[in-house]
């Protein structure tokens, strides 16, 4: 498994894509799909909230929650912690729902949408990281009961259950998602009451602006989730319905469609990233479920597993538990495969264009953003470093500069160390090398986040493979 082994890559400019196996993939779709992430202080409602939108729209993919069950035992399985969490609630369980999915999926008008669930306990994050990191659109739902809403937000860091919206936010936003909605849940506690909830858009609308969310990329949507109000449809109690059509403020599923997700990378090489080794009797014991990030899948096709460097030929494709001929980038897929040991198979996998491959890297250049640091980062800083489904220890050998975090602009050259909300140049190094890539070429696979004893330190972005 030595970055030494990988064959040499050839530049990404070089990539000629086969339009024909694009328009083949493309063809497999007849509706555009979007990831969308939930995230949110604890208890704000989000399981609730997507519980009920599923119900109504969705379908909870029962094949994959038999597949997940039968997995329990299958090799390298992460614990899917950030899967949608129905299954805790006995008002589900009586209703038979298996829920121990990972992912489920409900249609919009115009999207397939892919849900995440993301837990809001402190311990997930960096399962919602995992989870944020493939996302293309937030909802960030907040609690707009008296009290809750100000807990949520409260700017302490560090005590667990304590203003995870902000964290959250934060994480959302430097993990390259710019399209965010804030949902003002359980708005029958206060009553439906327009002021309330104008008062949460106040304070937190300058602050998702510092963050640098556009306000073209933020959308409001008052609900009540465990009502169901506003969800799908307008809101119906007379207390809400009344200024909420007024205000034209869409319900949830509009605000879903109002969303543009960001350009698929089609025309680039393949990349299929692994959130889990799997099997199962249609895909056979070695295959891979993820989500494809850049380039065409076909069945049928040579691709090379890295980071072991093994070829594979792809048996089958899968999506929503049908076969398909072909998946693109934005799909998120199962993968049976032949020619590999199953056992190279697991979560930070990567399937990839065996002429053009992945990195494989234990050392790269990042530029990062730290957040509200207790104790600067000094050089030789020991942290975990998560990068797509992967997590091992590391060390920033290197602070090369600080920067301006708008302009980029060196502030200061070799600093002995990085403090609080500032961004930086640094050089991480990891444990063994893994799959990733400039975040300039595949924004999914050149996403870092830095933590500590359970506290986020940095997020971060791969600005260089090669030569740092
Ligand atoms: P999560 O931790 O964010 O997933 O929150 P849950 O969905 O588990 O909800 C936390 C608590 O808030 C539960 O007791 C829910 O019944 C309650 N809850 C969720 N949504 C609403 C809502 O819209 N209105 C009210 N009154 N309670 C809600």
């Amino acid at each position: 498994q030595s970055a030494a082994a990988c064959p040499p890559r050839k530049p990404l400019e070089q990539y000629q894509a086969d339009d024909a196996l694009v328009a083949l993939a493309a063809g497999q779709h007849d509706k555009a799909s979007i990831h969308l992430v939930v995230v949110g202080h604890v208890d704000a409602g989000k399981s609730t909230l997507m519980g009920r939108l599923l119900h109504a729209l969705g379908k909870v993919d029962q094949k994959a929650a038999h597949k997940n069950a039968k997995e329990a035992q299958a090799v390298g399985k992460p614990s899917f912690a950030w899967a949608f969490a129905l299954d805790e609630r006995p008002e589900e369980r009586e209703r038979g729902v298996t829920v121990d999915v990972a992912l489920a999926h409900f249609d919009t008008p115009k999207y397939r949408v892919t849900l995440m669930d993301a837990p809001g306990h402190r311990d997930f994050v960096p399962s919602m990281i995992t989870g944020t990191s493939q996302a293309d659109v937030a909802v960030l739902v907040v609690d707009a009961s008296v009290g809750e809403f100000e807990a949520g937000f409260a700017e302490t860091q560090g005590t667990a259950g304590c203003g995870q919206t902000r964290e959250h936010a934060q994480l959302v936003r430097s993990l390259g998602v710019d399209q965010l909605i804030v949902a003002v849940n359980k708005m029958d506690m206060v009553d439906y009451s327009q002021e309330r909830f104008e008062e949460i858009r106040t304070i937190m609308a300058p602050w998702l602006k510092k963050l640098g969310f556009k306000e073209a990329g933020v959308q409001w949507v008052p609900v009540s989730g465990q009502l169901g109000e506003n969800l799908w449809a307008a809101a119906e109690a007379p207390a809400f319905s009344q200024w909420a059509a007024a205000t034209g403020l869409p319900h949830l599923v509009e605000a879903i469609d109002a969303t543009h997700p960001p350009p698929r990378l089609t025309g680039m090489p393949l990349r299929l990233m692994a959130t889990e080794g799997t099997k199962s009797f249609t895909l056979g014991q070695a295959a891979v479920g993820g989500k494809v990030v850049g380039g065409v899948l076909r069945a049928g096709t040579r691709v090379l597993v890295a980071p072991v460097m093994e070829l594979a030929t792809v048996k089958v494709v899968e999506m929503a538990g049908a076969a398909v001929a072909a998946a693109q980038a934005g799909d998120t897929v199962d993968v049976g495969l032949v020619g590999v040991d199953p056992l190279h198979l697991r979560a930070g996998t990567v399937l990839c264009d065996p002429e053009f491959p992945v990195a494989v890297a234990s050392r790269f250049e990042v530029r990062i953003m730290t957040l509200d640091l207790r104790i600067p980062l000094l050089r030789g800083h020991q942290v975990m470093v998560h990068l797509h489904a992967e997590s091992l220890p590391g060390r920033l050998v290197i602070l090369k500069a600080t920067l301006n975090p708008k302009t980029g602009e060196v502030l200061k050259e070799r600093p002995r160390c990085v403090a609080a909300r500032q961004a930086a140049l640094a050089v991480v190094e990891i444990e063994r090398p893994i799959c990733c890539e400039r975040f300039a070429d595949y924004r999914m696979l050149g996403q870092v986040t830095l933590r500590d004893a359970g506290t986020t330190l940095a997020v971060g972005i791969i600005t260089a493979l090669e030569d740092v």
